[in-house]
């Protein structure tokens, strides 16, 4: 039997970021990944504190923020690949009393770290922004297939991570502990995402999938290096690459492309764009919800030793590394879990 103390099933965001503080804590571990691609693979990779649409901060950004920039930058170091690029967001305006409602939100306390109360001039001419653009400041992309990969590279060299579908019937719950195949650990902790639903013990009734798509054009004209955000985000890939989207879909599973998502962003796209482009591909993924907007932690009191760490919705890259903070210091240290993010809130 080999022993460790947590086993991690899904090597998300969520399980990166848990892998990370049982590693710093130097407590023993083994994460299990189907590798299939999941909500973080299929993601836009933007690092944003900010609601662009209201101009309003995220939920507890300032909370969040800093602990998120220090531990990406941190895991940059120890990967050796560079792969949170800081780069500024260009909010296009679309009248005037945007730019109002925009001076006055990058006025208030909250915002101000993230809102520039100076508005920028469009000087792009493939771009139509005759209102300017605000800039959002404290801002990221996340290079998420480097840091996906450069991190299972990581986990597999340190015996650490096993490839493999997660078998719900090899797990036998003990007293003070879990059993799953010949590995014994004290907990086994569910960082899944949207695929949770597919998981006996939890709770599915916790958990609406919203289903997002992007489409890759080829612009060689475009020439945007920063993160631009119209009506949809178009987001710099390199070699005149760019992610374009995302849509929104609730309550939506399935991982297939649609044609009227396509036409949606299309559509979106064209009334700020105005050089031609190549459609590349397209994709879709699921993005874990909740009907709260907030986190899914901790464990149900008949399973004491099956943990999960769900529910990050579209803000995965800014919320995880202080929730698995949250999670570990519950877990280690005995420290509540704030209600509003304890997964028993919603039974
Ligand atoms: C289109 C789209 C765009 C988005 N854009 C952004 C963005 O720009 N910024 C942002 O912050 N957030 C964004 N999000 C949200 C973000 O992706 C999620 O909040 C976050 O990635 C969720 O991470 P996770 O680790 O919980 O789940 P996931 O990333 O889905 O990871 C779960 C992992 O578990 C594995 N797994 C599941 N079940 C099993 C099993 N039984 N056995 C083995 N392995 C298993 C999966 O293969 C996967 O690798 C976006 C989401 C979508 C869909």
């Amino acid at each position: 039997m080999v022993e460790k103390e947590y086993i991690i099933v899904g090597l998300g965001i969520a399980g990166i970021c848990l892998c990370e503080q049982l590693s710093k804590h130097n407590k023993s571990f083994l994460a299990i990944d189907s590798g299939v691609k999941g909500s973080t693979a299929k993601s836009g990779g933007v690092f944003n504190p900010t609601v662009l649409k209201r101009f309003t901060a995220a939920w507890n950004a300032s909370g969040f923020s800093p602990v998120a920039v220090t531990f990406y930058k941190n895991l940059s170091g120890k990967l050796g690949k560079d792969f949170f690029v800081e780069t500024p967001i260009f909010r296009i305006f679309k009248s005037v009393e945007e730019q109002n409602n925009w001076s006055v939100a990058s006025d208030k306390n909250e915002l101000r770290q993230f809102l520039s109360s100076e508005f920028l001039k469009n000087k792009n001419p493939s771009v139509d922004a005759p209102f300017g653009f605000g800039k959002v400041l404290g801002t990221a992309q996340i290079q998420i297939d480097i840091l996906l990969s450069e991190y299972r590279n990581f986990l597999f060299k340190t015996n650490n991570l096993v490839a493999e579908v997660f078998q719900y019937k090899d797990v036998v719950q003990k007293e003070n502990g879990v059993i799953y195949k010949n590995i014994s650990a004290k907990k086994i902790i569910f960082t899944e995402g949207a695929k949770a639903i597919e998981n006996p013990f939890f709770p599915k009734q916790t958990l609406i999938g919203n289903k997002g798509e992007y489409i890759i054009i080829h612009a060689p004209e475009l020439k945007m290096e920063t993160l631009l955000k119209g009506p949809v985000y178009v987001i710099p890939l390199g070699k005149d690459h760019y992610k374009v989207g995302a849509t929104y879909s609730r309550d939506d599973y399935s991982l297939d492309p649609t044609e009227e998502a396509k036409e949606e962003i299309l559509s979106k796209l064209k009334s700020f764009i105005n050089c031609p482009f190549d459609l590349i591909m397209q994709t879709a993924g699921i993005r874990p919800t909740t009907k709260d907007h907030r986190p899914l932690l901790g464990n149900l009191n008949e399973s004491p030793n099956l943990v999960f760490f769900n529910g990050l919705g579209s803000r995965g890259f800014l919320m995880a590394p202080l929730l698995s903070e949250i999670l570990f210091n519950y877990l280690e240290k005995e420290t509540p879990l704030p209600k509003e993010i304890d997964i028993k809130r919603m039974l």
